[in-house]
């Protein structure tokens, strides 16, 4: 084992030990190339003196111990400015009386003695292993910014030049990085510090946890300064790569099986079978029944093995101890994809999830892919093929994919969307316990679809993050993906040695690797909607210049403060814009963008939007245009000249508000010509700000130059 790195990790696993003393960290540091203060063991008084004139004074000494994991906390660091006085030979003798004095008894190996680093800003870099997206990398400012404010940024490992960039630009201290009161860091090595810790993570998985801190930046340089870091418990096992066979035949079977199909209409089996036949799928449907002959008209049979034709996919919805030899029956028939719709499995008790196993080794046996179990399963548009037991109308067909791990995308919320939204859907999915199937499987899929164009997705926790991250972050480059994240106010990691793994909460990694993989985040169902609509109608805009037109000041007011907020600028009119509208408006009034339009409206109406939405489109310097307009009765609502719209190839959003009524068919009718409609100016610029951070990343993806 020639390794320096090994060998270190190799001696602490000999002496039980779980924890890298700092000597220890520093070596590996030093091995890497990142610069650390100068360390030596020191195990008498004797040693103490000869390592403090082999460093030069003045020295710093430190309890070794693998007891003492927080040192300055127990009192074990001496020499330090505010801690105690600068320390000369006689000093050093003391100090290491008062050390061993004051760790008696404990397992105590000696002190290190240390160069004085001379005083910098203080810097945190750390990493730890996330459960879900494994190695994750964090940066922050030290002392009080870490512990009080936890003012960290995290990236998943490995991190790219431009990653480690971004979380420092990222944390609300960056300004004192780049400079305040004539103290600044060299980002630079900073940045290196970064790449190398995120390599050492990479190339060593027996290294569960790191903390550099506190890191001293200069102007010209950076010094670790303390270091510890912890290691796995056991090596780590590699997981077997599970074979992945596409899913056409989860969206696209030529034929399906129901087993549990039913003339009852209590059983889920009845909708799943009516559900096929009434939205008028296009493909063979066989009912499955033990006893009935025939379901809802159609010729039963009692097994899939009995189904004289080729059965490319099964649902199955029936109770879970079942379900096991209906998984047999289908690897026999040579099924390609079987829809678990059935609970009773992993979610609910222990004899469930042994019954999840078996199911899975069967279809992996059998080359078969599952959907579920415990789900609703999936809607396809495009064939009509769907395994909800939800009764389901007839699905506008569209650009809209959204999966969930809940079935909810398939029951009430999906009613909620057909009822109150105008743009089509291409899939569906509910995973369920994900047993096979996961988010990324579907992502795959997605990404390939060519129906889809917005990907929308409700997540509460990933089988595979680093697998999904991998496949999110491929897929942003074509489409995009808008998650709705719930569960993350849940605490962090547990109870953790490090100050790095006590920091980085679930939501914060998550957040992280959103980042990473080009991810739209969302917060909720009506912001996904809203985000989802201004994707599924619009162009991307070709800038961030917005002209924002109002019947209101106060709507102005509003407008003008959501872009700032979302990171959009107010496009400056043209002298042309500013002259065409200045026309149907009285003298006094003074164009600028938000375009108040209400004194114009009043002199001439109607034809008020139309000018200045022409004029607006025209202008070279605008990029989006947002319009509100409002509805109310003894009023003629205002009706935009769609084809206008549509032939700038300009994105255009509108507002419309006032009577509940009139609002609906307004928005109805605006939508059912493919351009959004939000019921607040300040919710269509959320939007339009989504389009736009897509665009630019999708420009920048484009380039090459990151993820
Ligand atoms: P711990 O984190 O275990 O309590 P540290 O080694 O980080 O102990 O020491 C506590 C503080 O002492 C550090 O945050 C740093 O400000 C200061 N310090 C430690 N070592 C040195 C050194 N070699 N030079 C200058 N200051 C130091
Ligand atoms: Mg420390």
């Amino acid at each position: 084992m020639a390794d320096p790195i090994e060998k270190i990790i190799a001696r602490a696993r000999q002496k039980q030990r779980l924890y890298l003393l700092e000597h220890e960290c520093k070596a590996i540091l030093k091995s890497i190339g990142v610069p650390t203060t100068n360390c030596l063991v020191a195990k008498s008084e004797e040693e103490a003196v000869r390592a403090s004139e082999a460093i030069g004074y003045p020295v710093v000494l430190k309890i070794l111990s693998p007891e003492v994991i927080h040192k300055s906390d127990a009192g074990g660091v001496m020499g330090v400015i505010g801690q105690s006085p600068l320390l000369g030979e006689e000093e050093v003798r003391r100090a290491y009386r008062e050390l061993m004095a004051r760790f008696k008894g404990r397992n105590i190996i000696g002190v290190t003695v240390q160069e004085l680093a001379k005083p910098g800003l203080e810097v945190i870099v750390g990493a730890m292993r996330d459960a879900t997206f494994g190695p994750v990398l964090m940066f922050g400012l030290g002392g009080v910014f870490v512990e009080v404010l936890k003012d960290v940024a995290f990236r998943i490992i490995p991190v790219t030049e431009r990653d480690a960039q971004e979380m420092m630009e990222e944390i609300r201290g960056y300004e004192l990085l780049k400079g305040y009161r004539g103290r600044s860091a060299d980002i630079a090595s900073l940045k290196d510090i970064l790449l190398k810790v995120s390599d050492l993570v990479t190339a060593y998985p027996a290294i569960k946890e790191v903390d550099l801190n506190p890191i001293f930046a200069y102007p010209e340089g950076s010094i670790v300064v303390d270091a510890r870091m912890i290691l796995e418990q056991a090596p780590p096992r590699e997981m077997a790569a599970v074979p992945k066979t596409d899913l056409s035949a989860v969206f696209e079977p030529r034929s399906v099986a129901v087993v549990g199909a039913s003339n009852n209409p209590d059983k889920a089996g009845f909708n799943i079978l009516e559900n096929l036949l009434r939205l008028g799928y296009k493909g063979k449907v066989y009912p499955v029944n033990l006893r009935a002959k025939e379901v809802q008209g159609l010729k039963a049979y009692p097994a899939v093995e009995e189904i004289p034709h080729q059965v490319d996919t099964a649902i199955i919805a029936i109770p879970a101890r079942g379900v096991v030899d209906v998984m047999r029956g289908c690897a026999r028939k040579g099924v390609k994809a079987v829809i678990i719709i059935s609970g009773g499995f992993s979610e609910e008790s222990e004899e469930g999830r042994r019954l999840e196993e078996e199911v899975v080794t069967i279809a992996r046996q059998a080359g078969i892919r599952i959907v579920g179990p415990n789900t609703t399963g999936v809607f396809n548009t495009q064939n009509n093929f769907t395994s909800s037991f939800v009764s389901l109308d007839r699905v506008a067909s569209g650009n809209v994919a959204f999966v969930a791990q809940t079935g909810l995308f398939l029951g009430v919320l999906f009613e909620h969307i057909l009822s109150s939204q105008h743009f089509g859907i291409s899939k569906v999915a509910g995973l369920g316990n994900k047993a096979d199937v996961d988010d990324a499987d579907i992502l795959e899929y997605l990404a390939k679809d060519a129906q889809t164009k917005v990907i929308a997705m409700y997540i509460e926790g990933l089988s595979d993050g680093r697998r999904f991250l991998e496949v999110a972050g491929r897929t942003t480059k074509e489409k995009p993906i808008i998650v709705f994240k719930a569960g993350t106010t849940e605490a962090g990691a547990e109870a953790a040695l490090s100050h790095t793994a006590s920091l980085a909460g679930r939501s914060e990694v998550f957040e992280a690797a959103c980042k990473q993989a080009g991810i739209l985040r969302v917060r909720s169902f009506e912001e996904m909607l809203d985000v989802v609509k201004a994707f599924s109608f619009l162009p991307l805009p070709r800038g961030n210049r917005v002209a924002v037109i109002h019947y209101t000041g106060a709507g102005c007011v509003i407008a003008a403060d959501a872009c700032q907020r979302e990171g959009l600028e107010l496009a400056k009119l043209s002298p042309a814009t500013v002259e065409a509208i200045g026309r149907i408006t009285p003298a006094w009034h003074r164009i600028r963008n938000p375009i108040d339009l209400w004194p114009a409206i009043e002199q001439v109406w109607v034809e008020a939007y139309d000018v200045a939405i022409e004029a607006a489109l025209h202008d070279e310097g605008v990029d989006a245009l947002v319009v509100s307009i409002f509805a109310m009765p003894r009023w003629e609502t205002y009706t935009p000249d769609l084809d206008m719209l549509r032939a700038s190839g300009k994105p255009v959003l509108f507002c419309v508000e006032g009577n509940e009524e009139l609002v609906r068919e307004a928005a109805a009718k605006i939508e059912g010509e493919g351009f959004p409609v939000y019921p607040q100016v300040n919710r269509a610029i959320f939007a339009l700000s989504h389009l736009e951070r897509y665009a630019r990343l999708r420009e920048c993806l484009a380039q090459g130059s990151c993820a």
